[in-house]
């Protein structure tokens, strides 16, 4: 076995294996790392085999809900860009449901975010639909070795947490437990619950397949689509567009435009009638005392925002 592909397995466990370079074409896919994302896909066409029952369907759209609060909500507008305030416990319990979602580690993703924000749609771009197409930009980016890595300078201020700095490293620790835990409750309900009509293999194929496929593209949506589908309001420099069919899907990630005006701000939704799920959590969230100081958008956006004539800056 080369060492290449030695280094590449190796970092199916240990995303931290062979350091950080990446030896071979930078924007070349990294093959033996994109198994798992490759069997994800495949295992969907299980449910051939196991066919469905409600128990399973409602199984695959309450992960898809939680995993993508916690994407929206937290990786992105907490982990990305500190849109607001909670625990070190809560911060804990949100990355490690974020890592459920199979999107890399709180680190990495906050990282490669942060990036596109000061580069957007520019040639520096890590994922650009105007520079490198749409596909690049949906998936592309990420499977190709130039950004396996962490860009750990520009995450420093979460590198101090330990234990987040572990989920990063073990990235597939959380799914490795969700999909264990998902067969065992299968197994359990199979046994103990006959009438459900499930089983460990018809919950992995929802739970785990299906919910976790739909919900990598539809974050990947942002990427792509929300640079090129959609209304600008802002004059923001980039591509990026506010799209209400994206914002549901996402919970409020499709006011993509709003977003790249103000990313510092917990709402992307600027009105009332701009749905943003994940707003309406963070604030239920903020009654329970869970998060607090939940960033504004200014005062001076939402009145540009409202001038009919042309694009406001
Ligand atoms: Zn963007
Ligand atoms: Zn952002």
């Amino acid at each position: 076995m080369s060492t290449r592909l030695a280094v590449a397995l190796r970092r199916w466990v240990d995303s931290g294996a062979g350091g950080a370079e990446s030896r071979g074409d930078p924007r070349g896919i990294d093959w033996p790392r994109v198994v798992p994302f490759v069997l994800l896909h495949l295992g969907c066409l299980a449910v051939l085999w196991t066919g469905w029952s409600p128990f399973a369907v409602a199984t695959a759209v309450a992960l898809y809900a939680v995993r993508m609060f916690a994407i929206t909500a937290f990786y992105h507008r907490y982990f990305s860009h500190r849109a607001f305030r909670t625990s070190r416990f809560w911060q804990f319990v949100f990355a490690v449901i974020g890592a459920a979602a199979v999107q890399r580690g709180p680190l990495w993703w906050a990282a490669h975010h942060r990036h596109h924000h000061v580069h957007s749609d520019r040639p520096d771009d890590a994922h650009s639909a105007l520079q490198d197409g749409f596909l690049w930009s949906h998936m592309g980016w990420f499977l190709a070795r130039q950004n396996f890595a962490t860009r750990s300078h520009l995450v420093r201020d979460l590198a101090r947490f330990p234990e987040l700095r572990w989920l990063d490293r073990y990235d597939i620790a959380v799914p490795t437990a969700l999909f264990l835990a998902l067969w065992a409750l299968g197994a359990w309900l199979e046994a103990a619950h006959p009438a459900l009509g499930t089983g460990p293999g018809q919950l992995l194929v929802w739970g785990f397949c299906i919910s976790t496929v739909v919900l990598f593209h539809s974050t990947f949506v942002i990427n792509s689509l929300a640079h090129r589908w959609g209304t600008r309001r802002y004059d923001t420099g980039d591509e990026s567009r506010n799209n209400a069919l994206l914002a549901l899907i996402t919970f409020g990630e499709g006011w993509h435009n709003n977003h790249h005006r103000y990313p510092g701000a917990a709402r992307q939704g600027f009105y009332w009638w701009e749905l943003d799920l994940s707003w309406y959590g963070l604030r239920l969230l903020a009654a329970l005392g869970i998060v607090r100081d939940l960033r504004p958008v200014p005062r001076s956006v939402i009145e540009a925002g409202r001038r009919p004539a042309g694009i406001a800056r």
